[in-house]
C-alpha cells in the first residue's frame, strides 16, 4: 500500500502532536504514523508538570528559567536553544490553556504553579514556583488536549503502525516506510517532509520508569544510516523507582517527609548530604543508594533496593497527597507505605541525547551544520541540547511543545516550497526482507533471553557508576549479543499482531542505542551532569566542553567513530558562563 502527504509525523506523544497540529495550521497535508493508539503514549505518564516562567504566585522571569536550565544541564546545554525555550514556553502554555488544558488553578482562577528541583528565582537565590500543573495528570491532559486539536485540524492517524525504515536519498529524506500490526503489511508513505518524535529508549536498561514500547527504534534507523547521535553518554536516573519494576515514585514522597533506610534501619542520607538528606538533587540521592547496595546495604531478597520509610507520616498525607504511588505499592509489590516499608531502587529515567537537530528541528548529519533536507526531529528522542548533560524536572513537556511546534511550522513551510522528490523504485525492500528473515530463520537464539542479558549489562556496566574496564567489557558483551542476534527466530509465524517478531525488531534498536551510547561514554573522560565516572571524577571543561556525535561505522561491525560539536555558548552574561559544580 502507498501513502502521499505533504508532511509525515512520526509518533504521538506530546511532540509527535503538537508537530503534527502545527504541520496542519500550517497548510499541509499530515499523516500521524504511531505504533500506539496516539493517548497511550509515554507522554501520557507524566505527573510533574511543565516549567513556565509565567510569574503567576511569584516573580519570575525567563532569563531566569534560561539559567536554571543552563547550569542543571552541567553547560553542556545549547544557549540558543535555553534561550527560545525559556522564551516560547511562557506563550506555549498559555495556547494550551485556550485550546482547552484543565490546568490547576490559583484561587483567582490563574493556572497554579509549584516548586520543582533546580528552579530557582534571581540566578539560583532561591526556589521558585514555576511548574504548571493539571493535577498530577499533566502529561495525561497535554496528550487529550493535543489529540483533540489534532481531530479537528483533520491530521491523519496511522494508528499501530511501526515504522520500520525511513527513505533517504541524495541528502534528502522522501518518505518512510510502515509495518501495520493488524495486517502484517508493509506501507510505503511517500513525504515532501517527515518529523520524528518517537521519544526515549529506557528500555535497554533493566529498571527503567519507561514503557515497554520505548526502544529507541527511529534513533537506531537514524544511526544505522550512518548519521550522528549526540550526546547519547547522558542518561538520567531517578532514584526512586518501585523495586524490580521501576515504575516511577514521585519525588513529592521525600518532599512530603519520606525517608530512604538500608538494610540497617539507618538513615544513610545523613552521610551524604547531612544538611538536605533526602531532599538532595536526583543524581546524589541515586549515586548514594547505589554505594549502600555495593557496600551490602541494601533490602530484599537480591539486596538490590533500599527502603523508603513513610510510616511516620499521618495516614491522611499518604492517601491523600501521596495516593497514586500509595495505591502501586499495594498493588504491585503487596507493601502498604502506611505501616510497611517499601522497597524502591534506581531507575533509568531520560535520555538527554538523541537525534541531533538546530532549533527549528532539522536534522544535522555532523558538527559543521551539515543537515538532512525535509528531516525534522523533536522530543526525547532528539538533541537540540536543552538538556545538556542533565535534564530539570518538568523541562521535558515544555521541550516537546516548543520544539515539536517549532519542528512541526518548519516541516509545513520546507513542503510549501519544495515539489515531491522521486521514491526509489523499492523502497520498502529493506524492511520486507528484515521481517522475513526475522520470520523464517530457524537459528536458536531467543531474542528475550538476549534482551534480558542487555538489559542486566548495561544496567551494572553503563548505569549510575561508570569506569573504563567496566565499559570497555561491555563494549564486547554488546558486540557479542549483536552477533548472537542474527541468529534469532520467532516462533510465532503468524502476520496478525506478531507481537514476538515485534519485539525482536526492537530489539535490534535497542542493541544500537546501546553501543552508541556505551562507545560515547566510554569515550568521555570527565564526569559531568549525569554522566559519572570513578575514574575520572572531575568535570573538564577545558578537553569536554563539546558534544559527542556518534557514528555507527558501516564499513566494520560493532564500531563506532567519535566526532564532537561545539556547545553553542552565548556568554549573554556572566551568569551563564561555566561554573564549578556545588554539591
Ligand atoms: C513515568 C514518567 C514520568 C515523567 N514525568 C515528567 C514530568 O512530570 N515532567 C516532564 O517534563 N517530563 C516528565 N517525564 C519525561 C517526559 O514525559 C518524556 O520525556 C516525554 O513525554 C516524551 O515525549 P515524546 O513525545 O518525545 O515521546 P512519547 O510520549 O514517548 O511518544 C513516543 C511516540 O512514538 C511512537 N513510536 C515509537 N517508535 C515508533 C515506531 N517505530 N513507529 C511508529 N511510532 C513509534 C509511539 O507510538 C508514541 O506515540 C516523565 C517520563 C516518565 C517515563
Amino acid at each position: 500500500m502507498h501513502h502521499r502527504f505533504d508532511v509525515l509525523v512520526v509518533g504521538a506523544g506530546g511532540a509527535g502532536l503538537m508537530a503534527a497540529l502545527y504541520a496542519a495550521k500550517g497548510g499541509a497535508s499530515v499523516a500521524c504514523i504511531t505504533k500506539l493508539y496516539p493517548t497511550r503514549s509515554h507522554t501520557g505518564a507524566a505527573q510533574g508538570g511543565i516549567g513556565a516562567a509565567l510569574g503567576n504566585v511569584q516573580e519570575d522571569h525567563w532569563e531566569w528559567h534560561m539559567f536554571d536550565t543552563i547550569k542543571g544541564g552541567d553547560y553542556l546545554t545549547d544557549q540558543d536553544a535555553a534561550e527560545v525555550f525559556a522564551k516560547d514556553i511562557i506563550d506555549a502554555v498559555y495556547e494550551l490553556e485556550h485550546m482547552g488544558l484543565p490546568f490547576s488553578r490559583t484561587p483567582e482562577g490563574k493556572i497554579a504553579q509549584r516548586k520543582f528541583g533546580g528552579h530557582t528565582r534571581d540566578f539560583g537565590k532561591a526556589a521558585v514556583e514555576r511548574s504548571c500543573y493539571a493535577q498530577d495528570r499533566t502529561g495525561h491532559m497535554i496528550l487529550q488536549t493535543l489529540y483533540q486539536q489534532n481531530v479537528k485540524e483533520g491530521t491523519n492517524f496511522y494508528n499501530e503502525f511501526h515504522v520500520t525504515d525511513l527513505i533517504i536519498e541524495e541528502g534528502r529524506c522522501r518518505g518512510l516506510v510502515a509495518h501495520h500490526y493488524a495486517t502484517g503489511e508493509i506501507h510505503t508513505f511517500h513525504a515532501k517532509a517527515v518529523v520524528l518524535a518517537a521519544g526515549g529508549y529506557g528500555r535497554i536498561f533493566k529498571i527503567t520508569s519507561n514503557a515497554l514500547t520505548l526502544t529507541g527504534d527511529l534513533m537506531s534507523i537514524y544511526y544505522r544510516k550512518g548519521l550522528p547521535l549526540e550526546d547519547m553518554e547522558f542518561y538520567q536516573f531517578h532514584p526512586t523507582g518501585l523495586a524490580k519494576l521501576g515504575i516511577l515514585v514521585t519525588e513529592g514522597i521525600r518532599g512530603e517527609g519520606g525517608i530512604l533506610r538500608n538494610a540497617d534501619g539507618e538513615r544513610f542520607m545523613e552521610r551524604y548530604a547531612p544538611t538536605i538528606k533526602d531532599l538532595a538533587p536526583r543524581d546524589i540521592v541515586s549515586r548514594s543508594i547505589i554505594t549502600e547496595i555495593r557496600e551490602g546495604r541494601g533490602v530484599g531478597a537480591d539486596k538490590d533496593a533500599v527502603h523508603i520509610d513513610l510510616t511516620h507520616l499521618p495516614r491522611e498525607v499518604i492517601e491523600g497527597k501521596l495516593a497514586e504511588i500509595t495505591d502501586l505499592a499495594r498493588t504491585y509489590l503487596g507493601q502498604d507505605p502506611v505501616k510497611d516499608l517499601v522497597a524502591i531502587q534506581p531507575t533509568a529515567h531520560y535520555a538527554m541525547g538523541g537525534i541531533p537537530t538546530d532549533i527549528n528541528g532539522l536534522c544535522l548529519t555532523d558538527g559543521a551544520g551539515g543537515s538532512v533536507e525535509g528531516l525534522y526531529a523533536a522530543g526525547e528522542q532528539a538533541c537540540v541540547s536543552l538538556h545538556g548533560a542533565n535534564r530539570l524536572g518538568t523541562n521535558s513537556l515544555g521541550d516537546l511543545i516548543v520544539f515539536g511546534r517549532r519542528a512541526g511550522t518548519a516541516a509545513a513551510q520546507y513542503a510549501r516550497q519544495v515539489e515531491y522528490a522521486d521514491m526509489p523504485a523499492d523502497p520498502e525492500r529493506e524492511s520486507v526482507a528484515t521481517l522475513e528473515a526475522l520470520r523464517s530463520a530457524s537459528g536458536k537464539e531467543n531474542a528475550a533471553v538476549i534482551r534480558r542479558e542487555l538489559q542486566e549489562s548495561m544496567m551494572n556496566n553503563v548505569g549510575i557508576f561508570r569506569n573504563g574496564p567496566d565499559m570497555a567489557r561491555q563494549v564486547e558483551i554488546i558486540r557479542d549479543l549483536q552477533d548472537r542476534y542474527r541468529h534469532v527466530s520467532v516462533s510465532d509465524p503468524s502476520r496478525r499482531y506478531n507481537s514476538e517478531l515485534i519485539e525482536a525488531m526492537e530489539l535490534g534498536f535497542m542493541l544500537d542505542c546501546a553501543e552508541a551510547m556505551t562507545a560515547s561514554a566510554l569515550n568521555r573522560t570527565e564526569s559531568r551532569g549525569a554522566h559519572d565516572r570513578e575514574d575520572y571524577h572531575e568535570r573538564d571543561d577545558a578537553n569536554w566542553l563539546k558534544h559527542t556525535m556518534a557514528y555507527k561505522n558501516l564499513n566494520k561491525p560493532g564500531d563506532v567513530l567519535i566526532g564532537y560539536k561545539d556547545v553553542a555558548l552565548r556568554g549573554y552574561t556572566h551568569a551563564f558562563e561555566p561554573k564549578a559544580r556545588v554539591y
